[in-house]
């Protein structure tokens, strides 16, 4: 029997090869009908015996384009007796004038897919060994786009002519290279040069194969990437990494590394589990997995951490670099100085990373955005973000419903902003530390970007309490629009709650370094009962002053003793342990002096510090080097072993508040870590009893909070569940008592992730009060 169906596909369905894709679809079935753009994604006619029909329709989500994300997908009947939707047999891509209208999801950056990898390494291809080889399947889309809608002129490729045989590819529909933007071959597109360190150019007949000698004689390379300039150096010299870390100022902060393949990343680094396939996605994240002792990679590519940080090429540059140098491994960091934003133009390279780079490998194709590598972890069969951007923005999060538009603009830290739009919700890429002025331009950059390729002109800007950042005083100069701040742990929970479709109220585990509270003491070890639209503060780590404010962050050795102090008084000073022999006693003295003053000492329940505490009592560190780093460093000294004890916590009712607030004392937990110090217990023994003690008193927490609140949901988010084993055995201990736990996958935990919850927040906020 002949039926007519109409399809009506939503998601990422335009300039990712989709047309192309169903017109060859239903040509190879002999179906007819017609396939055109609508504003939310593409509209089929299809016209066919029922069987095949059927067939089609079942086809067509799974064997989609691989930069295709179909979100949702209507079918229903159309009468047969109307005009056939086309003349005669044929299937026709229409092109209507709504094109130009059309406002659709815009593909992240990708990957170069094993058709062009195929062609690039061909001698007898058109394209071999063409640095910018691409097609509808893969290459650059976010960081080349100026304007909506995407098409050539409105991208950074519209200066390049296509010469007629890429003219002739573009048109065709069945081509693979059917509408990529970014076509182009030697005769027509960008090209590779390599400068000096100055920026003048050397003439030589292959800038690949010079660039590959600089590497091969321990020089730093800057190479122009997809979002923006890597500094390379051959991973496997420890003399030019160290030399990097010198340039760079980077101290012990830990360097990725690019690896060739698969094979040569299971020799450096444990592939278990999900790792081969995430490494091998189109997104290319630089993924974190367990070192091994090859001896090829010097321990100073990631020193004091038992993880690397390896990902595979992912531009055909970067293919040929690799493959023509024969490189085991090349630490590719992003092309800044510290914190600073990653460099994109050739000149502003040049004069950004002068001194660190002997040469640029620079190219004519420029980037509009710049946009840095993404970080994922996998552990236990699930890929968390820790850094999400190239390869995932602008992928929105998919809402429940749909919300006011609104613009969050994030934390301090690791910044990220967030738009809505109906059920999406698009975040930046990772913009950085707004502490230092090129991230704050780039921040206003980003909300620019965003806002113009996106058509959202929000209605509402949500941001953080905290009085001091940069994101809070944009927003609060901000007119015309409704203005909405939203408590920073407040914030965490409702993104964990927002990416897993949560309604109602949770038990909400926030864990982090610092945010600012609702009675302006810094929290960061808080328990919530929490919605979207508010919060109650079930719990909290007991109240220490932090000695120093902001060099309490950079010196854990003042956490230990602001402990110390609260718990003991100055009597902690007559204990006979490593930490307090070694104290310098008038910097301790001018401490103490200030803590029981009260000079620059506020107060915090932050789980970042107590994680510092612990890591200086134990001789770990003293001071950092970056963010977390203490803590980081903690966790990988604990033992593999499954040793089950923990320090013990207390909870105790709020003094002051009503029912239902406790107050989490962590004096137990120092006291039994002081003898185990005592009686020179290993500090691998110490750190695992104390991550254990953490994940009791928790669970202690969410079973007395079920009882007084009958719910039964957790979930868990802040910067601290980047901690493997914390967040591991915090969910699975959980489980285990009956709780259903959710956690973040899409976005990060960490304040990455924080523009999400904001969003969401402010959003609901707005219904609350009726102005939505
Ligand atoms: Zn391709
Ligand atoms: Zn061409
Ligand atoms: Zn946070």
């Amino acid at each position: 029997m002949e039926v007519r169906r109409q399809i009506d596909v939503s998601g990422i369905v335009q300039g990712v090869g989709f047309r192309p894709y169903v017109y060859r679809l239903a040509t190879g079935r002999r179906l007819r009908g017609t396939i055109r753009n609508t504003p939310a994604g593409v509209t089929i006619e299809i016209q066919g015996p029922e069987e095949t029909v059927q067939d089609f329709v079942d086809r067509l989500p799974a064997e989609a384009p691989p930069l295709a994300r179909i979100t949702s997908l209507a079918v229903h009947d159309l009468p047969c007796d109307d005009v056939p939707c086309n003349d005669d047999r044929h299937f026709l891509i229409v092109h209507s004038h709504e094109d130009e209208e059309v406002r659709t999801l815009i593909s992240p950056d990708v990957a170069i897919c094993p058709d062009c990898l195929g062609e690039l390494f061909d001698p007898n291809d058109r394209r071999y060994r063409y640095p910018f080889i691409n097609c509808t399947n893969c290459g650059p889309r976010f960081t080349i786009i100026r304007d909506i809608p995407y098409d050539r002129p409105s991208t950074s490729m519209a200066m390049f002519r296509m010469c007629p045989a890429c003219l002739a590819e573009y048109e065709n529909p069945l081509d693979r290279r059917f509408h990529a933007q970014p076509n182009a071959c030697w005769e027509c597109g960008p090209r590779v040069e390599l400068w000096d360190k100055s920026g003048g150019k050397i003439e030589c007949r292959d800038p690949i194969a010079e660039a590959v000698s600089g590497l091969h004689a321990g020089l730093v390379v800057a190479v122009k990437g997809l979002g923006g300039f890597h500094l390379a150096v051959d991973a496997t010299k420890a003399a030019a990494v160290a030399r990097l870390r010198e340039r760079k100022r980077r101290v012990e902060k830990p360097f990725a590394v690019m690896v060739p393949d698969l094979r040569a990343a299971a020799g450096i680094c444990e592939l278990d589990g999900e790792a081969p396939t995430v490494l091998q996605s189109i997104q290319r994240p630089i993924v974190l997995l367990p070192k091994k002792s090859s001896g090829v990679i010097p321990d100073d590519v990631a020193p004091f951490n038992r993880y690397l940080g390896i990902f595979l090429p992912y531009t055909p540059l970067h293919y040929l670099l690799l493959a023509e140098g024969g490189f085991k491994a090349l630490v590719m960091t992003s092309g800044n100085l510290s914190e600073e934003p990653i460099a994109i133009d050739n000149r502003e390279a040049v004069d950004r990373l002068h001194g660190l780079a002997d040469y640029f490998l620079v190219h004519n194709r420029d980037i509009l955005l710049r946009c840095d590598d993404s970080v994922v972890r996998v552990a236990g069969g699930v890929t968390r973000q820790l850094r999400r951007s190239r390869g995932f923005v602008p992928v929105p999060v998919f809402l429940k419903d749909d919300q006011a538009s609104v613009l969050a603009v994030g934390g301090e830290l690791k910044n990220t902003i967030c738009l809505t739009k109906g059920k999406h919700a698009f975040l930046s890429q990772h913009v950085g530390d707004l502490e230092n002025v090129e991230s704050y331009s780039f921040f206003h950059e980003a909300i620019e970007h965003l806002e113009r390729i996106l058509e959202i002109r929000p209605e509402i800007i949500a941001y953080d309490l905290h009085p001091d950042y940069f994101s809070t005083k944009w927003a609060l100069q901000q007119s015309g629009v409704k203005l909405a701040g939203v408590q920073h742990h407040h914030a965490h929970i409702a993104s964990c709650m927002a990416e897993n479709h949560l309604e109602g109220r949770v038990i909400g585990f926030a864990l982090d370094g610092t945010g600012y509270g609702a009675d302006g003491n810094i929290w960061g070890g808080e328990a919530l009962i929490a919605g979207y639209e508010d919060f109650e503060r079930a719990a909290h780590f007991e109240y220490v002053p932090l000695p120093g404010g902001a060099a309490a962050i950079r010196e854990p050795w003042r956490m230990a003793v602001s402990y110390l102090a609260h718990h003991f008084g100055r009597e902690f000073l007559k204990l006979d342990i490593p930490f307090v022999r070694q104290l310098n006693r008038p910097k301790v003295d001018l401490l103490l002096r200030m803590m029981e003053q009260g000079v620059n000492s506020p107060l915090t329940s932050s789980c970042g510090r107590l994680f510092d505490a612990v890591a200086a009592l134990v001789g770990i560190r003293q001071k950092v080097n970056y963010e977390a780093q203490a803590a980081v460093e903690l966790e990988m000294a604990m033992a593999s072993s499954d040793e089950d004890t923990a320090y013990p916590m207390k909870l105790a009712p709020e003094p002051v508040a009503e029912n239902n607030h406790w107050v989490i004392s962590t004096r137990p937990l120092f006291e039994a870590l002081l003898d185990d110090l005592g009686r020179n217990v290993s500090v691998a023994a110490i750190s695992r009893r104390f991550h254990n003690g953490l994940v009791a008193g928790f669970v202690e927490l969410a079973t007395l909070l079920r009882k007084t609140t009958a719910l039964n949901r957790v979930c868990l988010s802040g910067g601290t569940f980047h901690n493997v084993y914390l967040s591991e055995r915090l969910e699975a201990r959980l489980s285990e008592a009956g709780f259903e736990v959710f956690t973040q996958k899409e976005v990060p935990s960490g304040d990455g992730g924080l523009s999400l919850g904001q969003a969401v927040v402010a959003a609901a906020k707005m219904r609350g009060v009726g102005v939505n």
